[in-house]
């Protein structure tokens, strides 16, 4: 393998766009993982079971309404048969003692058929009033969920924003560092940090290679000391490329 030789500046800026780009990976991964999402797909999915709830609420009460109106309609005529009956008798239009009579009876029927029907109307009044209060309790509770979801909404919104911020400085920072570096150290650093979680280059500090946390043994530490400023170090144990630094204990 060709050695790759760069600055000791370069060198350094590569530990600097290290930094930025670890950053830029948490910041990335910070965005993805909000509690905000989390809570916004739990309140959608409230509000979803909500809406099939209150179709289910609507067409109850419709069908109540329905009923009542029915219960109303075939009241209508028998009314008005007892009305006509009662009008009859009183004005004495039936002479005829036995016609009397069956129209007697008859007003009487008519006033029991007269008071069931209206017993079973209000028993369905009874059900469409709670039905419309069930209704009214959900619409309600719709209602505290959409302002539940538009606030964790702005509220994620309001995170990703300052988050973006961030990232948009960051790309900046990286924009400026990336030219400083030459080429070929840039595509080793990228080559390496694809499988390696992202970090291509660590620093050498106190011995140790702060990519895989592995202090480097003796005889490498003596190889690392006699090598050139401008060489590339790699760690032995993880791969990475190592930096030099005044911590580095050489
Ligand atoms: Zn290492």
């Amino acid at each position: 393998m060709r050695a790759i030789r760069a600055d000791k500046s370069a060198q350094l800026r590569l530990l600097d766009l290290q930094t930025v780009d670890t950053t830029l990976a948490q910041l990335n991964h910070r965005r993805q993982v909000l509690p905000q999402h989390a809570m916004i797909s739990k309140l959608r999915a409230e509000r979803a079971a909500l809406a099939s709830d209150l179709v289910a609420a609507d067409t109850r009460v419709s069908d109540l309404e329905m009923e009542q109106a029915k219960a109303e309609t075939d009241l209508e005529p028998v009314r008005q048969r007892l009305s006509r009956n009662q009008t009859r008798i009183a004005n004495g239009a039936v002479a005829d003692p036995k016609a009397l009579s069956s129209m007697v009876e008859e007003v009487d029927h008519l006033k029991k058929r007269i008071s069931d029907l209206e017993d079973a109307e209000l028993e369905v009044m009874e059900q469409l009033e709670a039905a419309m209060s069930g209704r009214e309790k959900l619409r309600a509770r719709a209602e505290q969920i959409d302002a539940d979801l538009a606030e964790a909404i702005a509220d994620r919104d309001r995170h990703l924003a300052a988050l973006d911020a961030e990232i948009s400085e960051l790309r900046e920072q990286r924009a400026e560092i990336g030219p400083l570096i030459p080429s070929d150290l840039l595509a080793l650093y990228d080559k390496i940090g694809a499988t390696h979680g992202g970090v291509g280059a660590a620093e050498l500090r106190a011995r140790r290679c702060t990519g895989c946390q592995l202090e480097v043994n003796a005889a490498e530490l003596r190889a690392f000391s006699a090598a050139a400023e401008d060489e590339v170090l790699r760690c032995e144990e993880c791969g990475r490329i190592l930096i030099r630094t005044a911590q580095s204990g050489l």
